[in-house]
Formats: structure tokens, sequence, C-alpha cells
């Protein structure tokens, strides 16, 4: 623990001299000044956990200086000293802010009793801050990662440890999610501790190996330990009970933010899945009309062109292209309703991959965009359902396209698995997702593009999902995107 700080200004040169002394003594950092003005100034530079003021000074006495000092620490815990017979003052002294006030000479005892009251007093006013703090930031966020990360950080500060980290259940395992400050501690020594907790389901100030000391708390969701918070440092003097009540606190915020996370993704995953079987409705009513206007769109061109009307033509061209763009946008939503059952067949990747390869020729532009292939002649035939995985590897190729207004490469990679399945990596140097694109890229209808229909990259996972396969984005802002398809054999 840090050591705490006193500010000490009496004008009596050897009352300053002992306090001095004797602050020392109880462990404080102390600065002594004999100068009310001078006191002033020092304040406005830095802050301080405690402070005493002699009550008779000049020209500014201990309640204004008192006043003066709130103005710039609005926290500062202040004991006013007052010689035996000033108590009126000293009383007038509290009404005007000060915490307590104590009589010379010292009595060593009530010194030391009073300023742990003052600091306490201090700890808890801050601890409430930082509690309403917490609470306001999970109430207005919905993203676990940064609930989990404002937790660690708090607990940081509260708990005044080298190291707050916080785990959650993962399969069997609890794993860091977020860490705040730093140790050598090896992390799995903090696991032990938090799985001991989780199970145990209640905090415990436990020490660690050399000399360390651990305070943990349960994560509860709904009964069940999911996981701990834990703080650690080296030179903690005692961690107190509030300490623990402490942590107890932040960790069951968590665990309440973490609930209703889920409960939130779960109805919105709900409301998308109903969403998305009434745009499939939808889509499909609009693909026969489409099918029309397109045939009337190109008998128009033709009648047009036999009239040698160009102008005519050329707006029968732009109905046949916009009715052509709302096509494949109708199609697309359809396919995403329709997870049929796939139709299965032996067929080699690296074919699917090639079969791509034209198809997006028209999108290279003048040579500012360049397809790189390095695909493994290892690979072998797999069960797939050709139409629908070629589906999903062109809405990864042409969203890395996409990526790159400026130029850039694609580059799509094959490599067979030691189980006989494949990885196939399609990797762009475009812009990237920034976090919350990397958060929704599979939720339906999410784009960041003007005329993007934000249905690729959902249609995509449930393709890959269905073949049983995984899926994993890596993605850098500025640097850009791979994509990582991972099918087995079967
Ligand atoms: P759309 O391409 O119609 O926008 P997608 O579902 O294919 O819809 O993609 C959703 C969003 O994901 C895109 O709008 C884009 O912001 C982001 N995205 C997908 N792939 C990439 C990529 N390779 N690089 C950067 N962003 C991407
Ligand atoms: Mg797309």
């Amino acid at each position: 623990m840090t050591r705490r700080t006193a500010l000490i200004v009496d004008d009596d040169a050897h009352v300053l001299e002992v306090l001095e002394m004797r602050l020392e003594a109880l462990g404080f950092d102390v600065t002594a000044s004999a100068d009310p003005q001078a006191a002033i100034q020092i304040l406005s530079r830095r802050g301080f956990d405690v402070a005493l003021f002699d009550l008779r000074m000049a020209p500014i006495d201990g309640i204004a200086l008192t006043r003066a000092a709130h103005e710039k620490q609005s926290r500062l815990p202040v004991l006013i000293m007052t010689a035996h017979g000033t108590i009126d003052n000293a009383v007038q002294a509290i009404k005007e802010g000060a915490f307590d006030f104590i009589t010379k000479p010292f009595v060593p005892e009530e010194l030391s009793g009073k300023l742990a009251r003052a600091l306490l007093a201090r700890r808890w006013a801050r601890d409430r801050e930082l509690l309403r703090n917490l609470g306001e930031t999970l109430a207005s966020s919905n993203a676990v990662e940064h609930v989990l990360r404002t937790v660690a950080d708090r607990t940081l500060e509260a708990t005044e440890t080298e190291r707050a980290v916080v785990f959650l259940r993962e399969g069997d395992a609890l794993r860091a999610r977020a860490v705040a400050g730093a140790s050598t501690t090896p992390l799995v020594e903090l696991a032990a501790q938090a799985e001991a907790t989780a199970r145990r389901g209640a905090p415990a100030v436990v020490n660690g190996s050399d000399g360390r000391v651990m305070l943990a708390a349960p994560l509860l969701v709904d009964g069940t330990g999911e996981g701990a918070v834990v703080a650690e440092t080296r030179s903690y003097v005692v961690p107190t009970d509030d300490d623990l009540v402490l942590i107890a606190i932040f960790a069951s915020q968590a665990a309440v933010a973490i609930k209703n996370a889920h409960d939130r993704s779960r109805l919105r995953g709900g409301a998308l899945a109903a969403l998305g079987r009434v745009a499939t409705q939808v889509a499909h009513e609009l693909n026969n009309p489409l099918g029309g206007l397109k045939l009337y769109a190109g008998l128009l061109e033709q009648r047009f062109s036999k009239l040698g009307d160009e102008q005519g033509v050329d707006m029968a061209r732009k109905i046949d292209k916009a009715v052509g763009h709302l096509g494949e946008i109708a199609t697309d939503i359809t396919a995403y309703g329709g997870s049929h059952e796939l139709r299965r067949e032996p067929m080699r990747p690296n074919v699917l991959i090639e079969d791509c390869l034209p198809l997006v020729q028209d999108r290279l532009g003048d040579g500012r965009l360049q397809l790189v292939t390095d695909l493994d002649a290892a690979v072998g035939e797999l069960m797939l359902d050709q139409r629908e995985m070629r589906k999903a590897l062109l809405n990864f190729i042409v969203n890395g396209l996409e990526a790159m207004e400026d130029g850039g490469t694609l580059t799509i990679r094959s490599r067979a698995l030691p189980d006989n399945g494949v990885r196939i990596e399609i990797e762009d140097t475009g812009a990237g997702m920034d976090d919350e694109t990397r958060a929704r890229v599979f939720e339906l209808f999410y784009t960041t593009k003007s005329n993007g229909t934000g249905l690729g990259m959902a249609i995509a996972r449930s393709v890959v999902d269905r073949h049983g396969g995984r899926l994993d984005i890596e993605s850098e802002r500025g640097r850009g995107t791979r994509i990582r398809i991972e099918l087995p054999a079967r």
C-alpha cells in the first residue's frame, strides 16, 4: 500500500516539529508548513489524505484555511488543533467543515485514533463515489467486456492493491477476462484462488506464495459461481473487513451485469430470428414481381434499341440494373431464412475457391487490388454443399475486397489439417473493423456500408456452422482482417 500523506500547518515551530515526528512514526509522509498562505499554495499543487491545521494562526486562521483547502480538495479530512479552553471555536470549526478537532498537548492515542477515523471516513467517501460510478457504467453498458474491464479497474482503485483480475467460467476452467494493474505472480495461481472462491461462494483473504496476499470474491450468477474477482498485492499491510466487503460488492455488481447481458443477448437473438423470418417472407413475395420487372425492362431495352432511341435504351438499362440489385438482396435474404438441409457431396475445397475467382474479377479494378491464392495441394475431398459453401466463400472474398477501398492485397490460403479437414484463410489488408463492428458482424442486417445488406456474414456463418466448421475473425483497425474457416473431415 502506498504511504498516507499528511499536511500539517502550525505557526508554532516547536509544535510543528513534534507533530511531524509523531506522524512519521505513524507511517505518514508528512509535509509541514508554518505559513498558512504557503499551505494554500501547496494544496493547489497536490492532494493529501489528511490535514491538521492549528486553529489560531495569522493572517489566516484554521477555519479559513479549512475552507480554502476544501476549495482545492473537497473531500480532504481536516483535523483542527486547539489549545485547552478553546472548545467553542473548535465546535465552530466542525460546523465549517473540519472533520474533528484535537486538543494540545497531544495525547498519543487520541491523535492516532482521530487520524485513523479521518482516513476511514475519507476512504468511505471515495469508495461510495467509485461504486456510484461503477453502477452508472454498468447500467449504461451492454458489452460484457466493457463491464468486466470497469470492474477490474474499480476494484484495483478501491482496494489499492497491485493487480485485480476478473475470472469467468469458460467450459471447464476459469479464464482471466479482464486485468487491471500488474504483478509478477503467475495468473494460474490467481486462477486457482478464483476457482476455490467460486466454489465456496464466499469472499476470502488468502496468503499466497512469497508473502503475497489475495482478496477474492465470487461472481454468483443465479446462485452458481460463474467466476471470481481476485485482487492481489505484495505489500498490503493488513486487508481489512472493509476491503473484503468492497470486493464482494464489486463482484456482485459484475455478476448482475453479466446476467443482464446474457438475458439481453438471448432476447436480441429471439427478436432477430423473428425479424429474419418476416424479412424472408417479404423477400420471397418480392422475388416473383422482380422477375417480371426484369423481363419487361429487357423487352423495353430491345424495343428502344430497334427504334434507335438511345436515351430510352439507357433508361431501360438503369431499370434493369436497379431491379437486378433488388433481386440480389431478396435472394440473400431468402437464402438466410432457407437454412434447408445441406446437399453434401464430395468436393475439393481448392476447386471451390478457384470457382469463386472469376466471379470477382470485375471487382479488382485497375490493378489496385491484388488477389493472391496459396492453395495446399494436399487438401483432399470433403463432403460439402458446394452451392452453400461457394456462397459463404464469395461473401468473405467480396467483403475483403470491399474493405480495401484504397487498394491492397487479398490472400486466399488453404491448408490440409491433420484430421484431413481443411483450414481456409481469407486475409485482406483493408480497413479492419472497430470494436462495435467486430462485436456485431454476424448480426442480421448489421452493415457499415451505404449500400450493404448486412446479410453476408450472417449467411456465411450459418453455412460454416451447418458444416460443423469453426469460424474465427482477427481484425485490426487500419491493418486488415483475417477470416479463418476450419472444416472437419467428418
Ligand atoms: P455487408 O457486406 O452487406 O455490409 P456483411 O454481413 O457481409 O454485410 O458484413 C457486415 C459488416 O461487417 C460490413 O458492413 C463491414 O463493416 C464488416 N466487415 C465484414 N467483412 C469485413 C472485412 N473483411 N473487413 C472489414 N470489415 C468487414
Ligand atoms: Mg458483405
